[in-house]
Parts: C-alpha cells; structure tokens; sequence
C-alpha cells in the first residue's frame, strides 16, 4: 500500500513533498522525467501532481501518478478539485484514481477557469473543498487527504481568522494535513500556525516553499495568488532584472534560508513547488543537508 500522508509527519526527520504539474507536450514529460530522476534520490515522501484548471488535465494527472509510483518506489498524491464535475463524475474519477493504486488526493476547491471573475461551482457540483473533502472520507476511509491553507488568507475570504475557521471545517470533515499557499516571509507562516492552533487545528501544517528562479515569472504567480513579496527581497531581485542567474542565485539563497529557519522552528515538512524543475530544490536539499541516496 503506497505512503498515506497521515503517516508522513511527526517521525524524528522533516517531510518532504514535491509538487509538479502534467506537461503539455512529449517534451514536457521528458523534462519533467529528468527532473523526477535527479530529486527521487533525496528521497521525497510524495510527489504530488496538480490537477489543471477546467478538468483538462483530469486523467493525466493519475496517470502520472501512477508512472511516479510505479517508476521511483515513491508515494504520489493526486489532485483534484470541484471543477472536475458534477458529485456523480467526481466520484467516478475518485474511484479512477482509487483503482490505479492513489492512496492520497489532495481535495481543493479549484480557481475560477481564466477570464471568468468569481468560482461557479459545476451544476451538481461543490462550491467548497470542504464538501470534497467529505466525499472522499465517507466513499474512501482510508485514504490521505490533503487540502490548501493561506498564511496571508485566501484572496477571497473576508480575515485571516474567517478563513481560518473554514480551514477548520476541511480539517473537521476529515483532511489529513494542511498544504500552505507559497509565501516568502516566514513570520506570516508563524502567525498563521499560531492562529491554527488556537482554532483548534490540530494536524500538520507544511509549508509550501517555491524557490524563486525567475523573478518575472514569480510576479506572475504571485500577483494571481496573492502571495507578497518583502520588499528588501524584490528590490533585490528589481535590481537584477536583466541578469537571470542572479535572480536564480537570490531566490535559492532566500528559499535557503527560509527553509532552515522553518526546520528549526520545528515545522513538519516542507511541500516544494518545483515547477517541474530540478536545479532549486537540489542546491535547497544539499544546503539542508538532505542525504542522497544514489
Ligand atoms: C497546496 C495547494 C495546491 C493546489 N493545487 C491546485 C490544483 O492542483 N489545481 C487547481 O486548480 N488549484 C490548485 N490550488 C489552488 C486552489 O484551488 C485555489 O487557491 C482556490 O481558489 C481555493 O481552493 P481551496 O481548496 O482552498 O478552497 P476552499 O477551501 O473551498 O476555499 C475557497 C474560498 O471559499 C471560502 N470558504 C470556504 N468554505 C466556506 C464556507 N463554508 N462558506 C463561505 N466561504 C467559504 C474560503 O475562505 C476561501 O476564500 C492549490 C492551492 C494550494 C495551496
């Protein structure tokens, strides 16, 4: 039976989770193959696949899955989200993914497809990941389940602390452990754990970390999810702009040091958002002194 994510956290070493996304071309998957072969010796606990906007990637995203735990001995977590359709077709691809051997989902809510301003949930369908999160309990017990938490909240939620007390209610219906939004101080993440705990959320809160290799492409991301950028660190990073290694050299010593703070102050794991890349996440593993087992 592969990992379940309920297993992972509380042993005497941190978690490690890596997250990638289903390639769009053969090329793509060849990269993303590389990427996979040179971070499997550091031995991740999971590698999770994200489940794309609209449902276009719905079957891809197990079947990669599936490659990662048949290739690398390594537990996979499958995404999914309300937009994947109504309750009926929701179930189906859960049993899909049952059937292929995925023992953990990670159950969001989904971002509204692009050009379309505000989440309409599928006619039939869930508004919140909180109603996922309790299918998936009730249809498969034993199964690990993940969901999203916001150190600097949900773009939509009103506080912090209403978002919060929703983040309870995923956790309540059966979620596992908590997937932090990216977020690049790490005081936001102390508050937010802090506010958790007093909420009584009581599983393990990881971090999601992504390093910084490109600082237009990290503006992008962040200015869709709302993650804030220091402003010592983008002036660092404005003042580099026409120098990519530069950048990539600022935001591998930034995710250095954030990440050995974390560890230090006793976080769980840490989910890594790769982006389907390897360089970051080696030169982060090494300088924490991951071991790699070749
Ligand atoms: C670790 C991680 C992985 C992700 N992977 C993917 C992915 O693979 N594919 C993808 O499309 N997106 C992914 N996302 C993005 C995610 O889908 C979006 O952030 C989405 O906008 C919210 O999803 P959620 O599961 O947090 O939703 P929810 O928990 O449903 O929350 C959405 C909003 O509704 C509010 N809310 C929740 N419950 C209630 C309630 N009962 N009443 C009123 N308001 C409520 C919340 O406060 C919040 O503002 C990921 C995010 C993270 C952090």
């Amino acid at each position: 039976m592969p990992q379940r994510i309920k297993d992972v956290y509380g042993g005497s070493s941190w978690g490690l989770s890596i997250e990638i996304f289903p390639p769009k071309t053969p090329q793509g998957d060849s990269a993303l193959f590389e990427t996979l072969d040179r971070l499997a010796v550091y031995q991740p606990d999971f590698v999770s696949c994200t489940y794309g906007a609209g449902g276009t990637t719905s079957k891809r995203t197990v079947e990669l899955c599936v490659e990662i735990q048949k290739r690398y001995k390594i537990a996979s977590t499958a995404h999914f989200t309300c937009m994947g359709g109504t309750r009926e077709e929701l179930l189906n691809w859960l049993n899909f993914a049952s059937e292929s051997g995925i023992g953990n989902i990670m159950a969001l809510r989904g971002d509204p497809p692009q050009g379309q301003a505000s989440f309409e949930p599928v006619a039939g369908g869930f508004r919140y990941a909180h109603e996922l999160v309790s299918l998936i309990r009730e249809t498969f017990a034993d199964n690990g389940i993940g969901v999203a938490g916001y150190p600097e909240k949900h773009p939509e939620a009103e506080s912090l602390e209403i978002d919060i007390t929703r983040l309870r209610e995923k956790v309540d219906k059966g979620a596992d452990a908590v997937f932090t939004q990216l977020f690049f101080g790490n005081d936001s993440f102390y508050k937010f754990r802090d506010a958790c705990g007093q909420a009584g959320i009581n599983v393990p809160i990881v971090p999601g970390i992504m390093p910084i290799t490109e600082f237009a492409r990290i503006k992008r991301i962040t200015a869709m999810c709302g993650a804030l950028i220091p402003q010592e660190l983008a002036s660092r990073l404005e003042a580099v702009q026409d120098d990519p290694d530069a950048q990539f050299e600022i935001g591998v010593e930034h995710a250095i040091k954030q990440c050995r703070e974390l560890v230090d102050a006793g976080v769980p794991g840490i989910h890594f958002y790769a982006l389907n890349r390897s360089q970051a996440c080696e030169r982060i593993l090494e300088a924490m002194g991951r071991t790699a087992v070749l």
